[in-house]
């Protein structure tokens, strides 16, 4: 039974990033087709109309970030498109992605759990995943003094670091391995104008940059921990475990994400601190095997192999 809901795509970053002049190199590109963006600006600031070439709709809400004042603005938002989209007949210009470029302020963890909280919202879109924008001049920094450019890493299952022309190879290099010490589970790669470029990659040993303790909390060495579950995992136990991990420990969980076959198909399965999204149901060859049926987890100051453990134990009790 595909997943009929449709996707949506946050793209983040701090105010500067190039989040702009990315979505619109890949509308021009042709890669998000059938889309509607969504605009964020926190203040009230006339945007560029061309983006309008190669998306379907395109709507802007300024004046409020969407994850802390504008909340209520993208909810309405995101229910008017579905709207719109269930009143149209079949495959007539139908889209099956919302794209939501955010105000540099926002966290995107925010949003995240903003839609998923929401029981409405839940059953129509899927969020299928966060892209950061981070520049490579000022993404050290921005990640070094500000819990919200950290935050903004963090949340990321792909980062996109731009600039990348205008720093030197030694930064260019310290600079992707600490992106991925805070972030082990995104993906990153780097655009030059919204154009892909290759980086190089990081030989081991790369040194990393210190990044101080900046939240409230405080900040444990993070860790990344990969469980298998087995090769048919229960389904209700790892849930129920799930679930109780992130209601223990969420304030320390930062990703979880994984892929998981299930009698109702393969799902992909993610949170964002300690909510747990609504699962999207993946074509059963969208992925190969040897990614199944694992999970990947995130986190300050827990013990890989407590946490081994302890998933074991909700799988084979007893
Ligand atoms: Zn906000």
């Amino acid at each position: 039974m595909a997943d009929t809901r449709i996707r949506l795509t946050i793209v983040g970053g701090y105010l500067g990033s190039g989040k702009t002049t990315w979505l619109r190199h890949q509308l021009h590109e042709g890669n998000f087709t059938r889309s509607h963006i969504i605009i964020n600006e926190a203040a009230e600031i006339p945007i560029d109309n061309t983006l309008l070439s190669g998306a379907s709709g395109l709507s802007v809400l300024a004046g409020g970030c969407v994850c802390c004042e504008g909340k209520l603005d993208l909810l309405k938002e995101l229910k008017c498109i579905c709207d719109q989209r269930s009143g149209l007949q079949n495959g007539r210009q139908r889209i099956d992605h919302i794209i939501l470029e955010t105000s540099g302020l926002a966290d995107p963890a925010s949003i995240v759990t903003l839609i998923q909280t929401d029981s409405i919202l839940i059953r129509q879109i899927v969020i299928r995943e966060t892209i950061v924008v981070a520049d490579a001049v000022n993404a050290l920094e921005q990640m070094q003094v500000d819990a919200l450019g950290r935050s903004q890493i963090e949340a990321a299952d792909q980062i996109i670091l731009t600039k990348t022309d205008l720093v030197g190879h030694e930064h260019l290099l310290c600079l992707s391995a600490s992106l991925a010490a805070v972030n082990p589970a995104a993906a990153l790669s780097a655009a030059v104008y919204g154009s892909d470029v290759k980086l190089p990659p990081i030989p081991p040993n790369t040194a990393l940059y210190e990044l101080p303790n900046i939240s409230t909390n405080v900040r444990l060495p993070i860790s990344a921990v990969q469980l298998d579950l087995g090769v048919t995992p229960d389904w209700t136990a790892f849930t129920v475990w799930l679930s109780a991990l992130l209601h223990v420990r969420g304030c320390e969980i930062v990703r979880v994400k994984g892929l998981i076959s299930t009698p109702a198909g393969l799902l992909l399965l993610q949170a964002v601190r300690n909510v747990i999204q609504s699962p999207e149901v993946l074509p059963d060859n969208s992925v190969e095997l040897i990614l199944q049926n694992k999970i990947a987890v995130i986190g300050y100051g827990f013990k890989k192999q407590d946490l081994i453990k302890s998933v074991q134990y909700f799988s084979n009790p007893g």
